[in-house]
Formats: C-alpha cells, sequence, structure tokens
C-alpha cells in the first residue's frame, strides 16, 4: 500500500514536470544557436564559404543561407572561421581526465574528440575506463585503443622478455577481442617500448586479425623511428597487409642523422602499399623536438661508456640539438646546449653527458626531425595532426598542437591551405575512425564546432613552459554545449 502511494506520487510529479515543459515549448520556439556571417571550413577539404550555421540540442540543423530563428543564441561569426570540433587521434589524457574534465589544455584548442590507449598501452579493462568516462563527462569525448603491450602483459606476466607461445597469442588475442567487444575501436602497439618490443610480427598480425574482426584498426608507434626506421614502416605495412586491417602509423618521424631527408622514400613505400590496396595513414606532430631524460638517448643503456654516448649525440645531429631543460644538481645548465655548456667547461660533450648522468641525470629536449621531412609527411593528403600530447605532459604539443599547424604551416609557411589543414583534424581522422557523425559540419551532423581567428590563432606553449593556453580559439561547443571559453 505504502509502496503504491509512493509510485503514484512519483508519476505525478513526473506529468507535471512533463506538462510544464511542454507549456514552455509551445510558447517558445526550439532553443538553438546560431553563428552568423561566419567563414565555414567544413572538414570536407572544400573551400572556405560564408555563411551561418544552426544547431539545436547536439545537432547541426542548417548550414547555409538560414537565418536565425526566434529566441536563438547568437553568435557573430564575421572575420573568423567555423571548423568542426578537431579530432586528436593520438592522446594521452588516458588518466588526465578524470581529474581534469574541463580539459582546458585541449578544449582551447579547439579539441573535442580524443582517442587513448596509444602506443601499445591502454586502460583495462575497457569497459570499466568507458563506464569511468560516462560516469564523469568531460569537456571532449573519449575513445579508447585496446593496448598490445596492455593484453601481453596480462597473459605473460613478468616473463614478457621473449617472443609469445602460440597458446598465448591465441590468449592475447581474445583479450582484444574482450576489449574490441567491450567498445575499444581498434588495436595500439609501442614496439619501441619494452613489453612491445619483444614481440614478433606474426603475434602482432594475429591480434590485428581480432580487432579487425570487429571492423577496428591498427595504429602503431612502429618498432624503430632511427636508423632502422625502413624496416619498422615495412612492417607496420605487413601486419596491414596480412591482417587486413587499416593501418595508423602512430607521429610518423625518421627520427636520427642516418634516416633524416629520408621522408620521400618513405611516402613511396607508403603509396606503393597504397598501390596493393593496403590502406595506410599517418599522423604526425608539428615539432622538431622531443622531451625525455637525457639517458633516452642511448638506446644500449651504456651511460658511462664514451662511444655509446659519443653514438648517441651523433644520431641527434651533436651535442648543439640536446638542451637540459631540468638539472636540479646543476640549475645552472638548464635552458643551455649541451655543446654550449661543454665549451664553456673545457670539457667534451661526451665527459660532459657522461657526469651529468652521474650527478642524478637530467631532463632535456632533444632534436628527432628535421624541417624537410616534417614538411614532406605534412603535406600528404594520408597523413593527419594528432598531438601525441595531453592533459599533464609536459611537452608543448599537449597545449599547443592544432594551434600551431594553423599558425606555422598555414598562416606563415603556406605549406598548406586551411581547408587542407582542418580537413587534417577533422575529416580525415573521423573516416579513419569511422565516425559518421562527426568530422565535417553538415546537417545532422553533432554541433562539434570550434570558432577561431585564423589571423591570431597560435600556440603559446614552449618546452620551458608547456601548459600555456594556445590563443585564437574564441568559442567550442562539444554536442552542442558551449566548453569554450570557460
Ligand atoms: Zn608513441
Amino acid at each position: 500500500m505504502l509502496m503504491r502511494s509512493a509510485t503514484s506520487a512519483v508519476v505525478l510529479t513526473v506529468a507535471v514536470l512533463g506538462g510544464s515543459l511542454a507549456a514552455r515549448h509551445a510558447q517558445e520556439p526550439a532553443p538553438g544557436t546560431t553563428i552568423t556571417g561566419v567563414r565555414i571550413v567544413d572538414g570536407t577539404g572544400a573551400p572556405p564559404r560564408t555563411g551561418n550555421v544552426r544547431f539545436e540540442h547536439d545537432r547541426i540543423v542548417a548550414v547555409g543561407d538560414a537565418g536565425p530563428r526566434e529566441g536563438d543564441a547568437l553568435v557573430e561569426g564575421r572575420g573568423l572561421v567555423l571548423a568542426p570540433g578537431f579530432i586528436d587521434i593520438h592522446n594521452h589524457s588516458t588518466n588526465g581526465l578524470a581529474e581534469e574534465p574541463a580539459a582546458a589544455t585541449q578544449v582551447s584548442q579547439g579539441i573535442t574528440t580524443i582517442v587513448v590507449g596509444a602506443d601499445g598501452s591502454s586502460p583495462w579493462p575497457i569497459a570499466g575506463y568507458l563506464a569511468e568516462r560516462r560516469a564523469k563527462p568531460a569537456a571532449l569525448d573519449a575513445l579508447v585503443m585496446v593496448g598490445h603491450a596492455t593484453v601481453r602483459r596480462r597473459v605473460m606476466g613478468d616473463d614478457y622478455k621473449r617472443p609469445a607461445r602460440d597458446d598465448e597469442i591465441a590468449r592475447m588475442a581474445a583479450l582484444v577481442d574482450q576489449g574490441m567487444t567491450e567498445g575499444a575501436i581498434g588495436l595500439s602497439s609501442g614496439l619501441e617500448y619494452e613489453v612491445g618490443s619483444y614481440s614478433e610480427t606474426k603475434e602482432l598480425v594475429a591480434l590485428a586479425k581480432a580487432a579487425a574482426r570487429h571492423g577496428g584498426f591498427y595504429m602503431s608507434h612502429i618498432r624503430d623511428e632511427a636508423d632502422r626506421a625502413f624496416d619498422a614502416f615495412r612492417e607496420a605495412i605487413a601486419i596491414g597487409e596480412q591482417a587486413r586491417i587499416p593501418v595508423q602509423i602512430s607521429h610518423i618521424k625518421l627520427g636520427t642523422v642516418g634516416v633524416w631527408h629520408k621522408s620521400r622514400d618513405v611516402v613511396k613505400m607508403i603509396e606503393d602499399a597504397h598501390a596493393r590496396g593496403v590502406d595506410v595513414t599517418a599522423d604526425c606532430y608539428p615539432y622538431d623536438a622531443w622531451h625525455s631524460t637525457i639517458t633516452v638517448l642511448v638506446p644500449n643503456k651504456q651511460y658511462d661508456d664514451p662511444a655509446s654516448v659519443r653514438k648517441a649525440l651523433d644520431d641527434v645531429g651533436g651535442a648543439a640539438n640536446v638542451m637540459i631543460d631540468r638539472d636540479e644538481t646543476h640549475p645552472d645548465y638548464e635552458y643551455r646546449t649541451l655543446e654550449a655548456i661543454a665549451r664553456d667547461k673545457g670539457v667534451t660533450p661526451v665527459d660532459l653527458f657522461i657526469q651529468i648522468v652521474k650527478d642524478g641525470g637530467a631532463s632535456v629536449v632533444g632534436k628527432s626531425m628535421v624541417e624537410d621531412d616534417i614538411r614532406t609527411f605534412y603535406t600528404q593528403p594520408w597523413v593527419m595532426v594528432a598531438s601525441d600530447g595531453g592533459i599533464g605532459l609536459r611537452h608543448p604539443r599537449s597545449a599547443g598542437t592544432f594551434p600551431r599547424v594553423l599558425a606555422k604551416f598555414v598562416r606563415e609557411q603556406h605549406w598548406l591551405t586551411l581547408q587542407e589543414a582542418v580537413r587534417k583534424m577533422t575529416g580525415a581522422p573521423a573516416a579513419r575512425l569511422k565516425l559518421a557523425d562527426r568530422g565535417t559540419i553538415a546537417v545532422g551532423k553533432r554541433a562539434d564546432l570550434v570558432l577561431f581567428d585564423p589571423e591570431t590563432i597560435t600556440d603559446r606553449s614552449t618546452f620551458q613552459d608547456p601548459f600555456v593556453l594556445a590563443e585564437g580559439v574564441k568559442r567550442v561547443f562539444h554536442a552542442g554545449v558551449s566548453v569554450w571559453p570557460r
């Protein structure tokens, strides 16, 4: 009896609320927003055209001449560009989103969708991660990959420093299958990293086949980005070919002196793969340097062996290409290159390196690419913009990638047209991710929109100050909700 009256009270409340909402709808037009007189760069690569874009709730309902409806919120778009929300296909905000759902460093660039779980390392289980995101919605959407190293560790435990046996590969494939069933969109690998580096190609093919059965793609930080990069590109393509899966090469680069200026050969290799019917694309961040600990320069870990250290410095083009960023033992070294410090002290850069490591190490910024190669990659239609950064990751790409491309490669250097740069940030990644509801501005698409000033948009983040927000992004809408500025 008591329960029954409680139930009817609930029904009554709903009925009253529903009634008042219906009454409001009858008096007012549907709530909408119209952005007026804006240059629309729609994400397809089509030239900009001027018009209005109107959305209701989370959907775009009109594009072109249609004026605002009565009661619409109006956004003045004159002098500005409206693009689809940017999609970052390689982002490391995996854990940062829980702590900072407003994601200021990301949305201030115009990013409204990110892909996490790159480089072979993903959250697990996938369903749990996605449930957490749903329970605590962020200012952008996060899609997730299954990490190869993640499933490898689950199957092999600490005994991973060897090729996997067939039964282990089968168990890993079952986990990939599980992750895809739970909502992952593909398989990622990080074959230069500790756990992934011990895998053989056949292991990756087997796992990629499991992802392919669900319509997923294979995304790889390839096995070598330095002197053996060409073998690594070849392997990534072979995995795509054998597993019949689309391939995304993460942060495509030629990272050492031995392969610098060979980007045209990489392009040829990938175009040959396209001609054979292999679906290979890539992404590239707009920076020529990495940020890490000084010891990563020496892959064989012989930090006190002069020959190994000399080879390491030669590989990045010399001690002038390594800048100390943070050194607690020697704060006077900070923001200076190894070459400059060594010259002042009258020692060789090799001896200086060995001493710094002995004294506790330092974080450094190292040259990883030459501009010629970055330009060759960026101007390929199959190369997208991605950050490889994310909330809290100490590299200027974390807060600057997308505005930097629009400032440097479009406005200043004219490598790309505005519409082509935007396509690399929107339509192209949406196609790779099979996101039919976003990536372009058209009626029926989700209202993920970024309004920016093409004359002033720029990155402000630096290696010294990596989290300074970019400038020039005026408004960002995520599923029709204004998320920037806050
Ligand atoms: Zn990576």
